[in-house]
């Protein structure tokens, strides 16, 4: 069990609270991961100031000569990759195997950051007049607010954070409570790399306190946020009123349509990954199966079968295909909603039940679930349960199930299966999400390309690949007279 504490102009110290709160791991609660201070606006204040003094300094530093400190830090990460996985599965559950690939998303995310600090392009564009030119270019904005949810506890950080420094800026990044070991581990390596003291500072603590104080701080010009639509329509209420630059990165309701010619065995899998994946602690989780009307009974079977036998258990444990939830008040929402489900009249045919044999009785353990005959107006074919929860619609043809697919108030990931061509574009048309697969499950986003999605799910910004750069930047139109006189644009000119 280690101590952590606030990392601030490079230092670590404690939290001026005094307080301090520990983290447990949820596939056996009597093991303490680690102990956190739980910090105050008084904390924040001072990581603000850093930062903001940081930035001077910071924003003239070359973008190439940036660019070279993520460069080393994907070096070391590549080294730590192990030992952080095995942390990362202690604090948050999911399986080992999973935990990898979440790092490795980080590791991917900083070569990315090292690639592009070289080619970071604006654009040159012709003037109406003569002996002009014009151009932009890309610039920070100063001190951002960086919060982020527990279920991806290091590739959403470093989503952020490497687009935000590599831009110039600096910033405060607030992990979510259950999972803060993993961010003061990443600042470490940033911090081995070579990056200043007070260029990424971070500070532990609840998001009700800690979360407002950086919200309401008239020295962050923006927030890049990632968590629950609920508390992003608070973040959003408050940037808008402060005219803070804001992102929000919010929850989804995914579908993955399977049509009566899909590979039905390519589809079983997908479902399998996409829905029971971290225990359906993803945004893109599938947690809608909508099939076309000749295949509904037969998939069912096949998906029961498949479903019965995954492996629970603590996810550092080999052959285990689902960890647990996060935490006691996680599985207790997702069983509120196996409730509702039962009195909505959908049937449960596998799981609805907490899972405690074996070396699963110290954690919160929940059997993965399935319900069918759901209609798409039921709660829970609509809400966002964020668990292993899974509800089968059927559909009568393509149409309808298009129509279902996108009846939902997110918009995030849509996966479809069918071996039509003429179909396969047509949902990619008719989809209302921000990310579509053919053929594949609705998780496994790339780290070089834009993610996010409409509707509930954001407020239209993308992070991933060039496109979080745009979040993070401000653009500079620049025009350059080389004619020795007054030129005047759009004013007619009498001879
Ligand atoms: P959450 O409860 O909204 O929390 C997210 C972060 O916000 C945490 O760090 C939290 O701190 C903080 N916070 C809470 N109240 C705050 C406030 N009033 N002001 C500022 N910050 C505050 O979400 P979560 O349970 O951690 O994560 C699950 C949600 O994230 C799901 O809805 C999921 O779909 C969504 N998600 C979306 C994406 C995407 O890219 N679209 C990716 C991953 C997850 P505490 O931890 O201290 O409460």
């Amino acid at each position: 069990m280690k101590t952590y504490k606030n990392f601030i102009a490079g230092k670590l110290m404690d939290s001026k609270s005094g307080r301090t709160f520990e983290n447990r791991n949820p596939a056996d609660w009597d093991e303490v991961v680690g102990i956190f201070p739980k910090s105050n606006a008084e904390d924040i204040n001072m990581a603000i100031e850093a930062a903001k003094k940081a930035y001077k300094k910071w924003r003239t530093v070359p973008w190439p000569k940036r660019s070279e400190i993520m460069r080393r830090a994907a070096e070391i990460m590549i080294e730590k990759k192990e030992e952080i996985a095995q942390l990362m599965t202690r604090e948050m559950g999911k399986v080992i195997n999973e935990t990898r690939g979440d790092f490795q998303e980080g590791i991917d995310t900083a070569l990315y950051a090292s690639i592009e600090g070289r080619k970071f392009f604006g654009y040159t564009l012709p003037s109406e007049l003569q002996n002009k030119s014009c151009m932009t270019k890309r610039e920070p904005l100063g001190v951002w607010g960086l919060i982020t949810p527990w279920n991806f506890p290091i590739a959403i950080p470093t989503w952020k954070v490497f687009p935000c420094i590599l831009s110039g800026n600096t910033a405060v990044i607030k992990p979510a409570t259950y999972t803060p070991a993993c961010v003061g581990e990443f600042a470490q390596i940033l911090q081995e790399a070579g990056l200043p003291d007070g260029v990424l500072n971070v500070v532990y603590g609840g998001g009700g306190e800690i979360g407002e104080a950086i919200l309401s701080h008239p020295d962050i010009v923006g927030v890049s946020f990632t968590g629950s639509s609920e508390i992003g329509r608070r973040i959003g209420e408050v940037c808008g009123n402060t005219l803070k630059r804001c992102s929000l990165e919010l929850g989804g309701k995914n579908g993955q349509v399977v049509l009566k010619d899909a590979d039905l065995e390519l589809a079983l899998e997908g479902v399998l990954w996409g829905a029971f994946g971290t225990t359906g602690q993803r945004c893109t989780a599938t947690s809608r199966l909508i099939l076309e009307e000749p295949i509904y009974d037969k998939f069912i079977e096949m998906l029961k079968q498949k479903t019965e036998s995954l492996k629970l258990g603590n996810g550092l444990n080999k052959d285990i295909d689902v960890g647990p939830m996060v935490s006691e008040s996680q599985c207790e929402s997702v069983h509120s909603y196996v409730e509702i489900g039962k009195k909505e009249g959908a049937k449960l045919i596998t799981g609805g039940e907490s899972y405690k044999e074996g070396e699963c009785v110290k954690g919160w353990y929940y059997k993965p679930t399935i319900f069918i005959d759901v209609l798409p107006t039921m709660r829970i074919a609509q809400e966002e349960i964020f668990g292993p929860v899974l509800s089968v619609i059927k559909a009568k043809d393509f149409k309808e199930a298009i129509e279902i697919l996108n009846n939902t108030v997110y918009g995030l990931s849509s996966s479809i299966y069918t071996n039509d061509l003429n179909k396969a574009h047509k949902a990619i048309e008719l989809a209302e999400t921000g990310i579509v697969y053919i053929n594949a499950p609705t998780i496994g986003a790339e780290c070089h390309m834009p993610f996010g999605g409409m509707k509930n799910t954001g407020n239209g910004h993308r992070e991933g690949g060039w496109t979080a750069y745009e979040i993070f930047t401000e653009i500079k139109s620049i025009y350059i007279d080389y004619s020795g006189s007054l030129q005047k644009a759009q004013i007619d000119t009498w001879e």
